[in-house]
């Protein structure tokens, strides 16, 4: 299906534009760029700016190599750093004064150009009692960034007098807004006012930055001065380009980024307009070529969501004609009968076009991490038994319910952990022999275990944790860490032990999903609004639809993960537990949701927590219903696409 992806199978995705994001092809990338700079002795910092800071492209670049990640948002910085990226986070936008603390406090280096700021820097710096590094921008003619040459030696000595910053380099950024080509002459000036400064006030100088994607062709003509030691690539490594020339780069991929969105009318229509023609939506007065009677495509994505001049059919017998507000408008007269409506049009993006899709809410990024489709990576994850571990009364009280003989029914082989209580090597061990470990435990702080298991075998997972309790509260981390009330938090490296902080790297905030949500300490909704989890409350249940919810939230928990970690303790659900609530799940609500988590083949772990051996007949049996739901098996029946 080269050129667009098929109607309304397999992964149901929403009616409007999605921008997929392959993962493995900016690894790749990143690679090519990596080791072409490495062979020239230059360090790269990746930038994510056109990715908006999205943490899986960031993790996809430190994958191929990256040590370094520039960002020009503290907004994405943040992102970055509460997903766990702790590499070397570089801010590239000259910072506002106002921002001053919060950049000492969240980025290693800042780049610079200005005193005033720089003197607010050395303040906010010392104050604090940390040193913040600055490279020093040199505006070699492009002018945007950058301090004049003249007044680099009055500034600089200014600058080595001030506590709490440190000069650790120099660079320039060209080809951004005047277009100046990075050349073996304005990269020479730019290594000699670096050995002027280093000789003038005795410094060394760590970084000589030279500029971003445009210097790449200058690299590869091997014309560029060795002195120059540092490079900030974002479209490279993004879009497989350089930027001189916008020529593919060799070795990288243009298409990591695809848009694609669905076909909502598809006519045979003249190819001018009838009548006096004025000025469009936009004020602009178009002339048309009369070519007769063409077929004509309308697309539902529009100005309001992408830079529409940036877009580019893969399909090349497709023409774009235009586009108002909401409507892109295709020629594909070409395409014969190929196309058919509900299709979506794939369309490979330029770097306005992918910072505008990335910008745009209405855009529904999917990440993508193997080659081939999602279908292809849901095979792929079919496992063929359970391996069931926890506390032994627990696991006894379920057995006794009938919960081999369920798992059995339908398909699965049932191991039994040796051990009496989970370790996180034991869940690795299984998952490591192709089965889904079930957990089952009185309290959330064998859901740690299990995160931990599970990290030792995936490099990124999404956790969706059913229960009307966030894990969030600061009022448990005071006591045994990941004891029920903070888990979670521990988990996403709020806490102090250094054995869960290390889960950051595997498990988002962006990546957890908190389903049933219906009480919350003042101190712990506040945690949780700044975390980036994303939290279900039963109103948002309640006005959604469960079904709409689990779908998002699987959503939210895949996007760039390799699976799916399912924490579910019974009092989530309405009317069932001891915590007696009529306000939680429903009973089919509760199903509906484990057989849609069934049918996305995503779930790698599952824990069910909260209940002690003695609980009633009752909470068992009903609770393993929902597991065996979870696992596959029908009872409601249906088909949901997710
Ligand atoms: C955006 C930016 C870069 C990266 O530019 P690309 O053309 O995407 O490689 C490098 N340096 C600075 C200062 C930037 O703002």
């Amino acid at each position: 299906m080269p050129g667009k992806l098929p109607a309304g199978q397999g992964f149901k995705i929403m009616s409007g534009p999605v921008l997929t994001i392959d993962l493995e092809k900016i690894e790749k990338n990143a690679r090519a760029i990596v080791s072409l700079c490495r062979e020239h002795n230059i360090k790269v910092a990746g930038v994510t700016k056109a990715a908006c800071g999205m943490p899986q492209v960031a993790r996809a670049m430190i994958r191929g190599g990256i040590q370094e990640i520039g960002e020009s948002r503290l907004e994405n910085i943040h992102r970055l750093r509460a997903s766990g990226i702790n590499c070397t986070l570089i801010l590239l936008r000259i910072p506002p004064l106002s921002e001053v603390d919060e950049i000492v406090a969240s980025v290693d280096i800042s780049l610079n150009s200005e005193l005033s700021v720089i003197k607010a820097l050395s303040g906010a710096a010392d104050r604090r009692g940390i040193v913040h590094k600055i490279i020093l921008m040199l505006d070699l003619g492009d002018l945007r960034e950058g301090i004049w040459p003249d007044d680099l030696m009055p500034m600089a000595r200014e600058i080595i007098e001030l506590p709490g910053v440190r000069i650790v380099g120099i660079g320039t950024n060209l080809t951004c807004y005047g277009g100046v080509i990075p050349t073996r002459d304005n990269m020479g000036a730019l290594v000699e006012y670096a050995r002027a400064l280093e000789a003038r006030y005795s410094v060394k100088l760590r970084y000589i930055s030279g500029g971003n994607s445009s210097s790449l062709p200058l690299l590869a003509s091997g014309k560029m001065p060795e002195a120059i030691n540092h490079l900030r690539i974002g479209e490279a490594i993004l879009l497989g380009r350089e930027t001189v020339h916008r020529n593919p780069w060799p070795g990288t991929f243009q298409d990591a980024f695809l848009l694609s969105s669905e076909l909502i009318e598809l006519k045979e229509k003249p190819s001018l307009p009838i009548g006096e023609i004025g000025e469009n939506a936009f004020g602009v007065k178009n002339t048309f070529e009369d070519r007769g009677n063409i077929i004509r495509g309308i697309l539902n994505i529009g100005r309001e969501d992408v830079n529409i001049e940036g877009l580019r059919p893969v399909d090349r017998r497709l023409a774009i004609l235009g586009a108002s507000s909401n409507h892109l408008l295709l020629d594909v007269t070409a395409a014969g009968t190929s196309l058919k409506l509900g299709d979506r049009p794939l369309f490979e993006v330029n770097y306005a076009a992918l910072l505008s899709a990335m910008n745009s809410a209405d855009v529904q990024k999917k990440v993508l991490l193997t080659e081939g489709s999602a279908e292809h990576a849901l095979h792929a994850l079919h496992a063929s038994g359970v391996s069931l571990s926890g506390e032994r009364g627990v696991i006894e009280a379920f057995k006794k319910r009938g919960l081999e003989k369920g798992l059995e029914a339908i398909g699965y082989q049932v191991f039994e952990a040796e051990e009496t209580i989970a370790s996180a090597s034991g869940v690795k061990l299984a998952l490591s022999k192709n089965r889904i470990p079930l957990i089952l435990g009185r309290d959330h702080s064998i859901s740690l275990t299990g995160f931990l298991g599970l990290s030792g075998q995936l490099d990124a997972f999404g956790l969706i944790w059913f229960d009307s309790k966030a894990g969030f509260s600061p009022s448990g981390m005071e006591q045994k860490e990941g004891q029920g009330r903070s888990a979670l938090a521990a988990a996403l490296g709020y806490g102090m032990s250094p054995a869960f902080r290390e889960l950051k790297a595997h498990l988002s905030p962006e990546n957890t999903v908190i389903i049933g949500l219906r009480e919350v300490e003042p101190q712990e909704e506040e945690l949780l609004a700044h975390s980036r989890v994303r939290a279900f409350t039963m109103g948002n249940i309640d006005e959604l639809g469960i079904k709409e919810v689990v779908h998002q939230g699987l959503r939210i928990a895949a996007s760039g993960t390799r699976g799916i970690y399912v924490s579910f303790r019974p009092a989530v659900v309405a009317n069932l537990t001891e915590e007696e609530s009529m306000e939680g799940l429903t009973f089919r609500e509760t199903h509906l949701a484990m057989e849609m988590i069934a049918q996305s083949g995503l779930m790698k772990v599952m824990d069910v927590v909260g209940l002690e051996p003695g609980d009633p007949d009752r909470v068992f049996r009903k609770t393993l219903e929902f597991i065996l739901s979870a696992f596959g098996k029908k009872i409601l029946g249906k088909i949901y696409h997710v």
